[in-house]
C-alpha cells in the first residue's frame, strides 16, 4: 500500500510526494518487514523476529505498531507512521521550512543521492518537523527518519531542527524529538559538525525561555545527533532495545582495549545510567507523552 504524507496529513502539507511506509533500518531483518516487491502479497508474507526468532505475519507485525507480539522486539518505524501513531486525528501539519541543497565539499554525487532519497521516502530531508495536537495539546514534533542518509545531520537537518525549536519558541509550544541517526553527515564535512553547536544553541534559547522539550530517542541514536539536541532534553525517553551513544561499540573496544559490558549502549543500559529518564514501549509511548503534556503545559485544550 503506497501512503501519501501530504493526504494523510493536511492540505497545506509542503510535502507533495508520496511517502511510503517503508521501514528504514539498519538491520536487514528490519528491511523485510516492509519491503514491497513487486506482486508481493503482503498477507502472506512471513518475518521472523532478530530478537526472539519466532516467525509472524508480516502484516500482523505492521499492525502490532511494527513491535514483535512475542518479545516486544522494536522494528524501526517510519517517520510519517511515527507521526500517525502519535498525533489526534487529522491535526498534523508540516512546518514550512524550505531548505535549499547545498554540497560545501562538492562531494561526488551527493545532490543526485539526496533527489533520490527525496522521491524513494517523500522526504525533503532526515527530519519531518510540524505542529500536531496529543490529546488535544498543541506540540511541535521532529521526527528524524534513519531512512534518509541513516538520519545524518547536515545543514538542511540543523536548520529544520532549529526551525522547530524557533517555532515553538515563539509560539510558546512544548517541543518533541524524536531522535534516529547515524551521526553527523560525512558528506558536509566541518558544516556537519557545525549543526551541533547550532541546534545545542536553538536548545539553549528555547530552555532559558522556559519551553518543555522531550527527546525520545529511537533506534539508532548515534554521534553528532547524540552530542547535541538529542541529549539536552528536560525528560529523556527512549525506546525499549535502542542503540544509544557516541562512538559504535567496536570503535570503542578498539580504543579502550577492553571488551564491553553485555548490553552496552543499549536503552536499558543507558536508562540504568541515568542517561535515559525512563523507557517506554511504542504503544504506550502516546498515553505517556500526553500524560507528561498534561503535567507540564498551562496551554492546549
Ligand atoms: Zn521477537
Amino acid at each position: 500500500m503506497k501512503l501519501s504524507v501530504s493526504k494523510l496529513f493536511s492540505k497545506n502539507s509542503t510535502l507533495e510526494k508520496g511517502a511510503n511506509d517503508s521501514v528504514v533500518t539498519v538491520q536487514k531483518q528490519e528491511e523485510k518487514i516492509n519491503s514491497k516487491e513487486k506482486g508481493e502479497n503482503s498477507s502472506d508474507e512471513m518475518l521472523e523476529c532478530p530478537k526472539c526468532k519466532q516467525t509472524f505475519k508480516k502484516i500482523d507485525v505492521k499492525e502490532n505498531m511494527n513491535v514483535c507480539m512475542a518479545c516486544g522486539y522494536h522494528y524501526v518505524v517510519s517517520a510519517d507512521r511515527r507521526i500517525r501513531l502519535l498525533v489526534d486525528q487529522g491535526s498534523f501539519r508540516p512546518l514550512k521550512c524550505k531548505v535549499a541543497f547545498s554540497n560545501p565539499l562538492s562531494y561526488p554525487d551527493y545532490e543526485q543521492k539526496i533527489k533520490s532519497l527525496q522521491e524513494k521516502t517523500g522526504l525533503e530531508e532526515a527530519v519531518y518537523t510540524g505542529v500536531g495536537k496529543i490529546d488535544g495539546y498543541d506540540t511541535v514534533i521532529a521526527v528524524m527518519s534513519s531512512k534518509f542518509l541513516m538520519g545524518s545531520m547536515g545543514m538542511a537537518v540543523g536548520e529544520k531542527v532549529t526551525n522547530a525549536f524557533e517555532y515553538a519558541d515563539k509560539k510558546k509550544l512544548p517541543i518533541i524529538v524524536f531522535a534516529a541517526s547515524g551521526g553527523a553527515r560525512m558528506q558536509e564535512g566541518i558544516m556537519s559538525l557545525m549543526q551541533m553547536a547550532k541546534t545545542s544553541a536553538a536548545v539553549e534559547k528555547f530552555n532559558r525561555n522556559g519551553g518543555l522539550y522531550i527527546a525520545v530517542l529511537t533506534h539508532p541514536t548515534t554521534g553528532g545527533v547524540t552530542a547535541s539536541f538529542a541529549t539536552l532534553g528536560d525528560i529523556t525517553l527512549a525506546e525499549p532495545g535502542a542503540l544509544i551513544g557516541f562512538a559504535g561499540p567496536r570503535v570503542i573496544e578498539q580504543t579502550i582495549g577492553q571488551k564491553l559490558p553485555e548490553g552496552f549502549q543499549r536503552s536499558e543500559f543507558q536508562q540504568e545510567h541515568g542517561f535515559v529518564d525512563q523507557i517506554v514501549p511504542r504503544d504506550k509511548m502516546r498515553d505517556t507523552l500526553a500524560h507528561i503534556l498534561r503535567l507540564h503545559c498551562k496551554r492546549g485544550k
